[in-house]
């Protein structure tokens, strides 16, 4: 088992330490886990300038030698809206050899083209439907100019909109961005993050929906990894094997493990 989405204290919105997360990580027995704290240049977001990659590193570069041979750790990072600032995106990609980058859009367009929070109710002001637009209108973009490795909580709109409003609105309105962004991810190689926290907020199934996964599998899409999104000591690793089932149950056989920005090897999904 893996866990491919864990926040550490090099996040604004964690307090548990990386060397906390990792002796989580351990007694539970998970094979690899990726580091992946904020990074963003959005003014006003809580993570601008709160990265320490260096501090990360050495502090990744400790724990890799305490942990050796019993846990992968992975230099990682989670990049919000790096289409909007690839200068500093490509900077910071290519100053340290990452093993894997996380692509999100929390920040959503209005229709001034100021940002809005998107975890938020400022994100939805101008209503759900126009919020779903302008997300997925943006996670086209991301997918299509990004700088990532995998796309993480593809539909973190629904997410949202669960957790603050407990609505959901169908996707088939805003299929057209779907599909551009879906089509992007595997036309450049990348993949797919299957994201379980939204099954601790209550919601049926991880992210991306079913329909999404779906679509992307009759794309032509293969990379998929997992990952709890984890900003708590006791979230690392939740609901990894309902992710890997879930996935199974999409058609996906394997999951992708990243090593260098690059997929190292293929773990079956039904190896539960
Ligand atoms: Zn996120
Ligand atoms: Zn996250």
């Amino acid at each position: 088992m893996f866990d491919y989405h864990v926040h550490t204290a090099y996040s604004p919105d964690t307090y548990a330490t990386m060397e906390e997360m990792a002796a989580r990580a351990a007694s539970l027995g998970l094979e690899a886990v990726a580091f992946t704290d904020h990074v963003e240049w959005v003014e006003g977001d809580g993570a601008t300038d709160y990265f320490r990659p260096e501090s990360y590193l050495r502090t990744l570069e400790h724990l890799r030698r305490r942990y050796d041979g019993q846990i992968e750790l992975l230099a990682a990072m989670e990049m919000g809206s790096s289409h909007r600032f690839p200068a500093e995106a490509g900077r910071l990609a290519a100053a340290h050899p990452w093993d894997y980058i996380l692509g999100s859009v929390h920040w959503m367009p209005r229709s001034d083209g100021s940002l809005a929070r998107g975890w938020h109710r400022e994100g939805f002001e101008e209503g759900l439907e126009a919020a779903y637009a302008a997300y997925f209108r943006e996670v086209a973009a991301l997918a299509e100019g990004g700088t990532y490795d995998c796309l993480a909580h593809f539909d973190f709109v629904r997410r949202n909109s669960w957790a603050i409003f407990r609505q959901i609105l169908p996707l088939e309105p805003y299929r057209e961005w779907i599909d551009a962004a879906l089509r992007a991810v595997i036309e450049r190689g990348k993949g797919l993050e299957i994201n379980t926290s939204a099954l601790r907020r209550g919601m049926p199934t991880p992210l991306p929906a079913p329909e999404i996964l779906r679509r992307y599998r009759e794309l032509g899409g293969e990379i998929v990894t997992v990952g709890s999104d984890a900003h708590r000591v006791v979230d690392v690793g939740a609901d990894i094997r309902v992710g890997m089932r879930y996935a199974a149950s999409m058609g996906f056989r394997y999951f992708a493990r990243f090593r260098r920005r690059r997929v190292v090897a293929w773990i079956a999904t039904d190896d539960t």
